[in-house]
């Protein structure tokens, strides 16, 4: 939009207000439209070209706000077109018709008086293109570019949104009146493919230079694409446009059987390498591997360093599958060139999106946390989180759902939270199922769930001692074991830290029961260590001291009675150590991470750490 504003000296300026680059329109507020001097962007019209780079500088001194986000690289070409609205979408309707062979004249057939653009890389050459031809534009409804969408304008808005309805809506029925019958032809019908046999050995496969999470989808419609004829065809037709190209990748990879996902993978990197070194070798290669693929008997699958990305991939590939089917019935299906495509992935203005989502070391990886409603569990939970981590999220307590959401509204990195009791293996199972279909796999593990009852030895209740073994013991046993099969697949290492506590070289008084089932963790430990290690799976023992803080192990008088038998105060009992501090939960996960942490503690396993403040 064209408008006047006052500027910073209470000057009235014309401006023109342009989304700001990689902000979604689905969330965008007033804030994500930068104001863009109309006066400093006519001017390049004169300009005979101008380089990205120059471009970029060009656009970020013609700001009115140096805050405001980096203006839409299609800036100028807003501003070129000679009224106060503009509108520009990539309707996927406009787009079916444009990748295809269809002449220009069969193209305003369907879609009314516009002018139709073959493709030009957006940025300055495509304002500068429209600019030449800017009579015919300004007689006509609207601009078609190939392979890109649609802009409509005029001096008022509903005047521009309704052309803009008028000629997708043309589209759409163009494309219903050629297309009959169904988009998919079945081909194959086959029995279902069981997620868990192969998903973790794919992320283990992509996951080579970063950590990797999956989306998948199981949809009946997803279904359908992999299951068609048409599937292994449009794998090749490259995304609907080409901004998806830095997230997509022009091809998608389609997987005809899961055995041989490993070599097809192989192949395609192999390939992506060569046509990299041909096309864009003056930029370091982004990560080679598919982005998306289209496997048979299963679905879709994409993959990304966060679930938000996988997430944005697969809408863009689901998209991009059903135009292409549309466009191969209207006519030949085309697309841009190789090199095209290889131009676009690696222009820097790009790049420039990806990089508002730096990866933190955590970014890509998945962590299992048991006990994580409160306490220690839930610090870990959010810290992992904010570290750009997957929990799954796992407690016996209803209110882990509660926490599931708090912390994904805090840390905007999904989680999974699960209520359920580890001393029950098919809930447990079940649990570790779900970080497979909904991540792909697990990185790491924090063992920290636990429960605590204290008495004498000669009045324990053998039904109590029953229980804690059932939870201390078996329970962290079975997520263990359920883990370890994972990480094996996945063939990318992975950490273990069990919350072992200081009962185990410093067993407290009438705590026999925790005490054992504890040691009973501790000795599971040194054998992940032990046969982890070739798998560089590697497990390492914490063991914190009166951490009390959000705890619900002290609750219920626990920590009074455990006071009075050492003869003290809560207060004295708190901090009766050598640096004489209160343990807190955030120095155990501390602790936590850094052994998670291959950067620090990569060539540590079988391990153990206090976190007690030093037993007097
Ligand atoms: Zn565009």
């Amino acid at each position: 939009m064209k408008t006047e504003e006052l500027d910073h000296a209470g000057r009235t300026v014309s401006v023109l207000r342009v989304k700001g680059s990689g902000s979604d329109l689905l969330t965008i507020t007033e804030k994500g439209f930068t104001g863009m001097r109309m006066e400093d962007l006519l001017a390049a019209r004169k300009i005979g070209s101008l380089d990205d780079i120059a471009m970029m500088e060009y656009l970020n001194k013609s700001k009115i706000d140096p805050s405001e986000p980096a203006p839409s690289v299609e800036t100028f070409l807003h501003a070129f077109i000679p009224f106060k609205f503009v509108d520009h979408t990539h309707a996927d309707s406009v787009v079916a018709l444009t990748n295809t062979d269809l002449k220009d004249e069969t193209l305003k057939k369907h879609l009314g008086n516009v002018v139709v653009f073959p493709y030009i890389q957006p940025g300055f050459k495509l304002a500068k293109a429209i600019l030449e031809r800017i009579e015919e534009v300004r007689k006509a409804e609207g601009i078609v570019l190939r392979k890109h969408g649609l802009f409509t304008y005029s001096n008022d808005a509903k005047d521009s949104y309704n052309k803009h309805i008028e000629i997708v809506t043309r589209a759409e029925k163009a494309i219903s009146e050629t297309t009959k019958g169904a988009l998919f032809t079945p081909k194959y019908k086959e029995s279902h493919i069981e997620t868990a046999e192969f998903l973790p050995k794919l992320r283990g496969i992509v996951s080579g230079i970063s950590r990797k999470v999956l989306e998948v989808n199981t949809s009946d419609s997803a279904l359908e694409i992999a299951d068609s004829e048409e599937a292994e065809e449009l794998c090749k037709y490259g995304p609907t446009t080409t901004d998806m190209l830095i997230r997509t990748k022009h091809d998608f990879l389609y997987v005809p059987e899961t055995a041989r996902i490993s070599e097809l993978v192989e192949d395609y990197r192999q390939k992506y390498a060569k046509e990299h070194s041909e096309y864009a070798s003056s930029y370091p290669m982004h990560d080679p591997n598919p982005s998306v693929f289209v496997i048979r008997g299963f679905g879709i699958v994409t993959q990304a360093t966060s679930k938000r990305s996988a997430k944005i991939i697969m809408d863009d590939a689901v998209h991009s599958l059903i135009v292409g089917a549309k466009s191969r019935k209207l006519g030949k299906h085309e697309f841009v060139t190789r090199q095209e495509a290889f131009a676009m992935e690696y222009w820097p203005f790009q790049e420039a999106k990806l990089r508002k989502h730096l990866p933190g070391k955590f970014q890509g990886s998945v962590t299992i946390v048991t006990g994580a409603a409160a306490g220690i569990g839930l610090e870990a939970f959010r810290t992992l989180s904010m570290y750009g981590s997957h929990v799954i999220a796992i407690d016996i307590d209803p209110g882990i759902s509660d926490a599931g959401k708090e912390v994904f509204e805090e840390s905007g990195v999904e989680n999974l939270a699960v209520r359920a009791d580890l001393s029950n293996e098919d809930q447990i199972k079940e649990a570790m199922g779900l970080a497979v279909s909904k991540f792909g796999g697990v990185d790491f593990v924090f063992n920290n769930a636990g429960i605590l009852k204290t008495a004498p030895i000669d009045l324990i209740d053998a039904s109590e001692m029953d229980l804690m073994y059932r939870v201390n013991a078996r329970g962290t046993f079975l997520i263990t074991r359920e883990a370890f099969r994972i990480m094996k697949m996945q063939e990318m290492g992975g950490a273990f830290v069990f919350n072992i506590t200081k009962n185990l070289t410093n067993p407290g008084a009438e705590m026999a029961m925790y005490g054992t089932t504890k040691a009973f963790a501790a000795q599971l430990s040194r054998y992940v260590a032990k046969e982890g290690g070739k798998y560089r799976v590697r497990s390492n023992i914490i063991n914190p001291d009166k951490v009390f803080r959000g705890s619900k192990i002290w609750e219920g008088g626990v920590l009074e009675s455990r006071a009075k038998a050492k003869g003290q105060t809560v207060e004295q009992y708190k901090t009766q150590n050598l640096l004489g501090v209160e343990v807190l939960p955030s120095h155990v996960v501390g602790v936590m991470m850094a052994l998670l942490d291959d950067s620090v503690f990569g060539a540590t396993t079988d391990s153990m750490i206090p976190v007690d403040g030093g037993i007097k």
